[in-house]
């Protein structure tokens, strides 16, 4: 069998990465983590947060981005408590490689905002709707809203050949994010 060096070129069994959160170094196994997407856990002992790593042929292809178990950018008021609470138990999923979990919770931060927004219909696919029809989302937003009910589906229901692809649920989680913000924090900024 060849060794990782004629393989790739690259001597170091291990990769080292550098906790933008706490400065702590993190040390991976190269081989196992040659081609990876997905959350790594820090060592940092407060257990706030995780940071989401892409790597690809043994190297760090993006800064790691930390996963905030309680955002630090997030606070109540002006989002309901209750979505802050689902958006940290997303983040919980995130940063433990739950996909199915997290695409769950976001669509279910979705359904609390579409009864703020007072929509009508039974499911989120009827409300989502109705708030486009009435003008109370933009076309963005409501594209947005349908990334997430779609994804969430698929991570609340088995269907043998429908899956979420590698890396999809921190899309979904970031998506959900900037409607949070989107909904409560933008119209407070530019009152
Ligand atoms: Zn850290």
């Amino acid at each position: 069998m060849k060794s990782l060096r004629e393989l790739t070129g690259i001597d170091d069994k291990f990769i080292s990465i550098r906790c933008p959160v706490c400065a702590r170094d993190i040390i991976l196994d190269r081989c196992t983590y040659f081609n990876f997407k997905g959350p790594i856990k820090c060592s940092d002992l407060s257990h706030s947060h995780s940071l989401y790593v892409k790597i690809k042929d043994g190297r760090l292809s993006t800064p790691p981005q930390p996963i905030y178990f309680d955002d630090p950018d997030f606070k109540s008021p002006p989002i309901p408590v209750e979505i802050l609470n689902d958006f940290k138990e997303a983040a919980i999923c995130l940063g433990n490689n739950a996909p199915n979990a997290c695409v769950v919770m976001c669509g279910r931060i979705l359904e609390r905002v579409t009864i703020d927004k007072n929509a009508k219909g039974n499911t989120l696919y009827d409300k989502i709707k109705n708030l486009y029809e009435s003008g109370m989302i933009s076309k963005t937003l409501y594209d947005a809203f349908t990334k997430v009910r779609v994804i969430r589906n698929v991570g609340a229901h088995y269907i043998p050949s429908v899956k979420i692809k590698d890396g999809e649920e921190k899309k979904i989680f970031d998506i959900t994010k900037h409607i949070i913000e989107h909904v409560y924090i933008l119209p407070l900024l530019t009152r």
